[in-house]
């Protein structure tokens, strides 16, 4: 890499939010880089323009994060197989100019999952939610072989659409109300919350009565960035729980390595992300 400064951001709408340059400026600094990480506004509008931009010499390339994924994943140039499984990008690569799409999430997800869970892939997993985070999370859990995957979504008719297109024969279509769940929750021993029920309010998208079914040895996981109404509630029975800043890191520091070429400094990204998050 030369010693010009280069670019990287993270582009999306909003982007205001996001953590991702609290995490990869000090990743980037700590290996020695040259380059300044920036959160990059961009309406659907100009994503074009946005994209063609990242084929500049200066730039290394980009994260992706809502709405933009799937329309990313049309504007590059070449695609990994995980990036197509998914239909979305959430990495850009500039290659001279030629722009690989990536999903780094699929990567993010199956690694924090299997340090909160090494025995993940004997596990049966209700998956709760069908859009774009439940797709790259249903890729992951396919990957991993787990037992089963129980897709429950408001609309099942999306939860039945997302299973036939990603192929995953372990996957089956419910619910998502008590009425649904109810006599079937006893079957799985984690839970993972990708609906987007609980990450302004204190909802819980599961009824405390159906968490209070899950045997002792469950897991339960949200896929927000923080500790959530049905994390709380699951902790409050004793169940072990995951919240989405692991699975943050754990995508951010693999987009780091295919920028970059670097090991990814983890636990430095972890701790800058801890602390920005402001609960620990
Ligand atoms: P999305 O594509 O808009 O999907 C939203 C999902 O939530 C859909 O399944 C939707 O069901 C469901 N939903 C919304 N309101 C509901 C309600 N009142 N009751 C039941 N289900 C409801 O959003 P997304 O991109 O998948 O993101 C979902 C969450 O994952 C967000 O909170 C996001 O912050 C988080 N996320 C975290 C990471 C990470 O790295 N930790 C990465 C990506 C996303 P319908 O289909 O029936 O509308």
């Amino acid at each position: 890499m030369d010693t010009q400064r280069k670019r990287l951001g993270v582009i999306g709408d909003p982007v205001e939010h996001s953590l991702s340059p609290a995490f990869q400026q000090p990743a980037l600094d700590a290996a020695g880089i040259p380059a300044t990480y920036e959160r990059w506004h961009t309406t659907a509008a100009d994503l074009q323009g946005r994209i063609a931009g990242l084929r500049l010499p200066d730039a290394i390339g980009a994260n992706v994060t809502l709405p933009h994924k799937e329309a990313v994943a049309r504007l590059v140039d070449q695609l990994t197989d995980t990036a197509r499984r998914v239909g979305a990008v959430n990495t850009v690569v500039n290659r001279d100019g030629h722009l690989l799409g990536e999903n780094t999430d699929v990567h993010g997800f199956r690694e924090s999952l299997q340090k909160a869970l090494p025995d993940a892939s004997s596990r049966a997993v209700l998956l709760l939610g069908a859009g774009g985070a439940a797709r790259a999370v249903l890729v992951a859990l396919a990957d991993l072989d787990v037992e089963s995957i129980g897709v429950a979504n408001r609309s099942v008719d999306k939860a039945e659409r997302l299973i036939a297109e990603l192929v995953t024969p372990r996957a089956h279509p419910l619910g998502i109300d008590p009425v649904d769940l109810a006599p079937r929750i006893r079957d799985y021993s984690v839970i993972v919350n990708a609906t987007s029920v609980g990450w302004n309010t204190d909802e819980s998208v599961l009824d405390p009565s159906l968490l209070a079914r899950l045997p002792a040895d469950a897991l339960v996981v949200d896929l927000t960035y923080r500790p959530t109404g049905l994390l709380r509630i699951a902790a409050g029975l004793g169940l072990a729980t995951l919240d989405g800043l692991p699975m943050l890191v754990c995508q951010g520091a693999r987009s780091f390595e295919l920028w970059t070429g670097h090991e990814a400094p983890i636990d430095l990204m972890m701790r800058a992300a801890t602390e920005a998050r402001g609960v620990s």
